[in-house]
């Protein structure tokens, strides 16, 4: 491929696609560990891993060569023929997930293990109702789309929508009154992402867990965002709750795409054939990228330092104690700094001095990064978004 002006790149990206992207001014063309290049050869310090995707940063060895060899081999199969490949990677991501939950359900997107794992519940218990969260967010398609809160998503589409109830995140009492017999699951986040990086407080996915049980709904846990980052390998694992339907996509693959709905053994026992499907999902080439992706996470103990690193650089962001932030959340690497303006003129900024970070509502800034991070790019990190915060006060 011959090498295209960053002027032409730019321009096709606006002007070839429909403009539902707020775009960010450059072209990323190459990536290598935490590092990110632009076409102009700019390195970035990659704080973002394209929305939590790049778990273990860019063009891991482990996993290319992963992907390469499966790629030489075969890349797809559908699953109505079984595959060495995508058995290995099955086995490995049940031996690490929470407790009781069996059988997998493969697909290509956080928001298709999210409609899988409703249409799992509503087929399962009858039932029609969803009750999810406030600042609640789940994905884009219709199915998914009922259970997220924000309303500049939802807004066009109401009628369209299934039947939910959105509670605020973190009250059991309200929960509690919002479930009952005619509810067919209750969807969280273990710590929420898009809304605004909040933490279940201690105490509320146990009482979500005994809120469903009694009224003989299921519990669905939306790992997709913090699958793998939050210093265990779920979010519930740290409060060891278990969920009956549980949801991962973003980092399983590291960069390629892939959905995974785990699910207990009397969930599986109780869905027909036919009732869902994918023709890409369980692919060779995804399972091979999620089987690199995990084995590595585990041989080179990546889970434990991301407690570490992330501890850290919680600490060195509270410890700023600049004027212009309200307030610093999180766990491990998923950390949101709730700012007293908006967030996007201190992203810009950050760019420009080579680090790149994202917004999770337009006044928090949040750092989903590659787990690979040290504590020397954390102090870089924190040392550029402190000057981005000065410059956003002149
Ligand atoms: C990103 C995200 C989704 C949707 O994933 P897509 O791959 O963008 O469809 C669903 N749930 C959570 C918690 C997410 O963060």
């Amino acid at each position: 491929m011959t090498a295209r002006p960053t002027d032409a790149v730019l321009a096709a990206d606006q002007q070839l696609q429909p403009p539902l992207y707020a775009k960010r001014g450059i072209a990323l063309v190459r990536g290598e560990g935490v590092w990110l290049w632009d076409s102009e050869g700019r390195r970035y310090l990659d704080l973002m891993s394209n929305y939590g995707v790049n778990i273990l940063g860019h063009a891991h060895p482990r996993v290319t060569v992963a992907i390469v060899e499966q790629a030489g081999r075969l890349l797809n199969c559908h699953q109505s023929f079984a595959n060495d490949t995508r058995a290995a990677f099955l086995e490995q991501l049940l031996a690490i997930a929470p407790a009781g939950l069996r059988r997998v359900f493969l697909s290509n997107s956080g928001t298709e293990a999210v409609e899988a794992a409703l249409k799992f519940a509503w087929a399962v218990t009858g039932r029609r109702k969803i009750v999810a969260a406030r600042r609640g967010y789940h994905g884009r398609t219709l199915g998914a789309l009922a259970a997220t809160a924000e309303k500049k998503y939802r807004d066009r589409f109401i009628g369209l929508l299934a039947e939910a109830e959105h509670v605020p995140f973190g009250d059991r009492d309200a929960l509690a009154a919002a479930v009952d017999t005619a509810t067919a699951a209750v969807i969280l986040e273990p710590i929420q992402g898009e809304g605004g990086i909040f933490p279940a407080p201690p105490g509320y996915l146990a009482a979500a867990r005994e809120i469903t049980r009694q009224a003989g709904a299921l519990l669905i846990f939306d790992e997709v965002q913090t699958g793998f980052r939050t210093g265990a390998w779920f979010a519930c694992q740290h409060d060891g709750v278990s969920p009956d339907l549980l949801c991962l996509a973003k980092g399983l693959a590291n960069g390629v795409p892939i959905g995974a709905t785990l699910m207990t053994e009397e969930i599986a026992s109780c869905l027909p054939s036919g009732v869902h499907g994918s023709t890409f999902g369980g692919n060779p080439l995804a399972c091979a990228a999620g089987l690199a992706t995990l084995q590595t996470l585990h041989d080179e103990g990546w889970i434990a330092h991301s407690a570490d690193i992330g501890a850290y650089f919680l600490e060195q962001l509270q410890q700023l104690r600049h004027p212009l932030v309200r307030a610093v959340r999180g766990r491990g690497l998923m950390i949101g700094v709730e700012l007293k303006l908006r967030a996007t003129p201190v992203l810009r900024a950050m760019q420009e001095s080579g680090v790149l970070a994202l917004p999770a509502t337009t006044t928090t800034l949040r750092f989903l990064p590659p787990l690979l991070l040290t504590r020397e790019q954390v102090d870089m990190a924190v040392d550029v978004f402190a000057h981005a915060l000065d410059a956003a006060q002149d």
